[in-house]
């Protein structure tokens, strides 16, 4: 496995997750050009809910990963210009998940009021997570792309990748419509198209497209001042007043279909928020995330082919600025991380 600092480095897929990649691998020293077959966040990263939720139940594999996440896109932060994090907490109830992270506390009905004063019927008790936040993914991966664009990194829409050119057991570099961009490492960051790109190099990586239901309305500004995760609603509100909501995907039947959620979620929040009864549905949609089969990210270098590395993972907005900042530092310095040990390729290999 090759670890030498590589000069020319090709990163496929311009969504958060490659966009942070291009911008690290950029800052050091890298020459970066980044591949998309569409334009800048046009795969699942223009339709999240973008929560930076650093919290897990249970277990958790990623726990060293998940836990520098809020510090990495607080210095991103300080680095990228117009990038910004709103930092605004959540709070949630009721929804028995049993999350839980080092800074939340349990408040009361009278905090709660204070906290989102438009709850018809705040409840007895929720958990306070001060800490978390949430972006603009969209806004954010342009940030990003630019900040890298600025470093010198080039970056090339409307540009699918079908495939690779591969010497002797290493890749050389991607083949384009435009012809071939050679390539010292590749970084396959293509979201739920990561497993076919890997399945042309000879690895078959289980990374599931697990469906999840985006929703839009326009709103009144000021109903939720953070974000509201309960079992009725997961809600939070733009600045604007936009205000987004998130929902598991149930099933293809026409009462689960986006629109009819919409609906559905848009009287659930009538009901919860005091002043919502003029939200409107917006835009609805289901967004494809890509899931690895045990849940973990999946980063680390290709096994079997040399010149590849793979960052594909969920949550991956709240995952993006660390996994960019670690794996730029396994690709560029050849410093092993060991916070993604847990993540390596090669676990799914017999
Ligand atoms: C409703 C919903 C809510 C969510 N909420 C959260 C949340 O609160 N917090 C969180 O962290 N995450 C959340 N997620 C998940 C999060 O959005 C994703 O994990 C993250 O956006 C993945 O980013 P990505 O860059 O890996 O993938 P993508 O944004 O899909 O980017 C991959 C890009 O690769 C390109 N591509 C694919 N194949 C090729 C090819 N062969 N050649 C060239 N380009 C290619 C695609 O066009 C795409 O633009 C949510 C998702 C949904 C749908």
């Amino acid at each position: 496995m090759n670890h030498e600092a590589p000069k020319r480095i090709v990163v496929i897929g311009a969504g958060i997750v490659g966009a942070s990649l291009a911008y690290h691998l950029a800052s050091k020293g890298a020459k970066v050009t980044v591949v998309e077959a569409g334009g800048i966040a046009s795969g699942v990263t223009g339709t999240s809910f973008a929560w930076i939720n650093a919290s897990c139940a249970g277990m958790d594999p990623i726990a060293a990963l998940r836990g520098g996440a809020i510090a990495a896109w607080r210095r991103l932060e300080t680095q990228v210009p117009g990038l910004a994090v709103r930092w605004h907490g959540a709070l949630s109830y009721g929804t028995q998940d049993g999350r839980v992270s080092p800074s939340c506390t349990v408040i009361d009905r009278i905090r709660i009021a204070q906290l989102e004063p438009q709850l018809r019927q705040p409840p007895e008790q929720a958990l306070h997570e001060p800490e978390q936040g949430a972006l603009d993914a969209v806004a954010a991966t342009h940030a990003l792309l630019a900040a890298a664009r600025a470093l010198g990194a080039t970056i090339r829409m409307q540009t699918p990748v079908p495939g690779f050119t591969v010497q002797d057991a290493r890749v050389t570099g991607v083949e384009t419509a435009a012809g071939v961009i050679e390539a010292d490492m590749v970084v396959l960051a293509a979201g739920t198209g990561t497993a076919k790109l890997a399945a042309q190099l000879g690895v078959d990586l289980p990374i599931h497209a697990s469906p999840a239901i985006f929703l839009r309305y326009q709103a009144p500004p000021g109903l939720v001042r953070g974000i509201i995760s309960s079992h009725a609603m997961e809600v939070r509100q733009d600045e604007d007043g936009a205000m987004l909501a998130a929902e598991d995907y149930l099933d293809d039947t026409l009462e689960n279909q986006p629109a009819a959620m919409a609906q559905r979620v848009a009287s659930v929040i009538r009901n919860e928020l005091e002043g919502a009864d003029a939200i409107a549905p917006e835009f609805a949609c289901i967004g494809l995330r890509p899931m690895p089969v045990d849940g973990v990210p999946v980063i680390g270098y290709l096994p079997q082919v040399e010149g590849a590395y793979v960052c594909a993972m969920h949550p991956g907005v709240l995952l993006a600025a660390i996994a960019g900042q670690l794996a730029s530092g396994e690709i560029v310095d050849g410093e092993p991380a060991p916070a993604l040990e847990a993540c390596r390729p090669a676990r799914f290999l017999a």
